[in-house]
């Protein structure tokens, strides 16, 4: 059977129970299926909707589950109805990023052929990077506390060493790995706005020393308005990017546009020890309740976890179903045949996730 791994559940608010449900049956049955490890799941209540029925958003039971789980597996969390006392969401998915000090945010951006862009790809093209994004610090250090007088507000941009070393060193990792695996050219790329602010130029520094200690990858620095330029010009260039907290919330907007939504556009948000693997999209009310979200972006999350577990662990059986997850995943959207209404079919949640299990156990 092998090892055991316990995955922590948060199925969130909105469309995340939909979505949540049909993602661990595949992994369970991918988990029965294999003899070189298993996974065991727990749910952790939290959540909008779990705030208004108990007046607690994040229970403390719900932060141990998480804490001592191998991986955390979520889907979305937040209601726009829901609000704390000072009138902002609940939102214990940034909760758990900072207790758990998960500074890697890992967006990865494909384009397959066949899946629907709004780039006019050239022949032979495919898009496949990675944007890693800084989640804890830089322009969200004073996420709900910068000044305010009558005619002035302050925000605080903060770039730590320690948390830059653990960045750039989690980065080229991540690209080394990519090229072992046969995917990339490991280069990274260090986008910041080093021509005008010190504290890129610091950032910059700390990224050209773990740079030198990977002679075996490339590296190169881009401003963060370049970049921009680039991921609409000629993205299939890229292959590792990393920046700051604020550049990369709004490029990896940008990457999931070019994969033609939110709905296949999945991310993890990777500490030391902890790692949370969820969809870029919200909880989606206005089509929670009726089948219809897709299942997709979960689904690839969940492979993303199966990867993170199996470098983790030196577990090639896990890094296997990884791959072969994402990949049934991608052949199902190539296929066409059956795709949720956000990507112009007509197929609801249940559908769409059986198309995968059928990719993967049937086809
Ligand atoms: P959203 O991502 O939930 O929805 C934006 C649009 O995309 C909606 O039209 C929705 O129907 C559609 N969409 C999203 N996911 C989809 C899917 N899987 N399949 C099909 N269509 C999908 O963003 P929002 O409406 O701005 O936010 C709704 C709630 O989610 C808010 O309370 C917000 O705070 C919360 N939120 C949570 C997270 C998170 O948990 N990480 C992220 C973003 C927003």
């Amino acid at each position: 059977m092998g090892t055991t791994f316990e995955i922590a559940v948060f199925e969130g608010d909105g469309i995340g129970p939909e979505i949540t449900g049909p993602t661990v049956d595949i992994l369970r049955r991918m988990s029965d299926a294999s003899d070189a490890y298993a996974l065991t799941f727990t749910d952790a209540p939290a959540g909008a909707a779990h705030y208004a029925k108990t007046g607690e958003s994040l229970p403390e039971a719900s932060m141990d589950i998480a804490r001592r789980s191998d991986a955390i597996l979520l889907s979305a969390m937040g209601l726009p109805e829901v609000r704390y006392a000072d009138g902002t969401e609940i939102s214990p998915q940034i909760d758990l990023r900072k207790a758990l000090t998960l500074f890697a945010g890992v967006r990865p951006v494909t384009v397959r052929a066949g899946q629907n862009t709004p780039l006019n790809m050239p022949e032979g093209k495919e898009i496949d990077f990675v944007l890693i994004r800084e989640s804890t610090e830089g322009l969200f250090y004073t996420q709900g506390s910068g000044e305010v007088t009558e005619n002035e507000a302050r925000e605080t941009l903060l770039i730590t060493r320690d948390i830059s070393e653990k960045l750039f060193k989690f980065t080229f990792e991540l690209a080394q790995n990519r090229k072992n695996a046969g995917r990339g050219t490991g280069r990274v790329t260090c986008v910041d706005k080093a021509n005008v602010f010190r504290a890129f130029a610091f950032f910059r520094e700390m990224f050209d020393v773990e740079a030198k200690r990977h002679p075996e990858l490339s590296a190169d620095h881009a401003y963060v308005d370049a970049t921009a330029l680039w991921m609409v010009q000629k993205p299939w260039d890229f292959d590792v990017l990393v920046t700051e907290n604020m550049f990369g919330d709004i490029l990896s907007d940008l990457g999931a546009g070019l994969m033609g939504g939110l709905g296949l556009a999945p991310s993890a948000d990777i500490g030391l020890e902890n790692a949370v693997f969820q969809p870029c999209h919200g909880s989606a009310p206005d089509i929670a309740g009726q089948g219809l979200a897709n299942p997709h972006a979960m689904i690839l999350s969940a492979a993303m976890m199966l990867d993170w577990l199996g470098i983790k662990h030196d577990n090639p059986a896990l890094l296997a179903d990884g791959k072969r997850l994402r990949e049934a995943v991608e052949n199902v959207v190539a296929d066409g045949r059956v795709l949720t209404r956000d990507l112009g079919g007509s197929a609801g949640t249940q559908d769409a996730a059986a198309a995968v299990l059928d990719s993967l156990f049937v086809a």
